[in-house]
C-alpha cells in the first residue's frame, strides 16, 4: 500500500509504521513540533511567572485577602495554576508554584502564606 510522507506529502514504500519517506522528513517534522511544544510551555511559564509576582506584590504589601477584580485588574489570569485542591468546603486552593490561594464564592481572594495552610 502506497503512504504519504507526513512532513512532505512524498509516496513512499516500506514498513507499516513508517511515516516519513526520509530522515530529513522525520527530522524536520519533530524539530517543528519541539518549537510548537516550546513556544506554548514559554507561554505558559510567562502567564505563571506574572501570576506569581502579583501574588508576592500583594504579600508583600500585607494584603491577605482581596477582590478577585483586583488581580484580575493587574491581570491575573485565573485560568493557570499549577496545581489545585479542594480542600475546604466550598472552596478550592490554588497554586502558583509555592505561593497558594483560595478564591471564595463572594470573590475574594485569600493568599497563603505558608504550605501547611
Ligand atoms: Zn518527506
Amino acid at each position: 500500500m502506497e503512504r504519504h510522507c507526513l512532513r512532505c506529502g512524498a509516496p513512499f514504500q516500506g514498513r507499516i509504521d513508517k511515516k516519513f519517506c526520509c530522515d530529513d522528513c522525520r527530522t524536520d517534522w519533530n524539530n517543528e513540533r519541539r518549537r510548537e511544544r516550546d513556544k506554548k510551555l514559554r507561554e505558559i511559564n510567562r502567564i505563571l511567572s506574572a501570576n506569581w509576582k502579583v501574588l508576592s506584590d500583594e504579600l508583600r504589601a500585607g494584603h491577605y485577602r482581596l477582590p478577585a477584580a483586583e488581580l484580575s485588574a493587574r491581570n491575573f489570569n485565573f485560568q493557570i495554576y499549577t496545581t489545585s485542591e479542594r480542600r475546604f468546603p466550598g472552596g478550592r486552593t490554588y497554586w502558583c508554584y509555592n505561593l497558594a490561594y483560595r478564591v471564595s464564592w463572594s470573590g475574594s481572594v485569600r493568599i497563603l502564606t505558608r504550605l501547611s495552610e
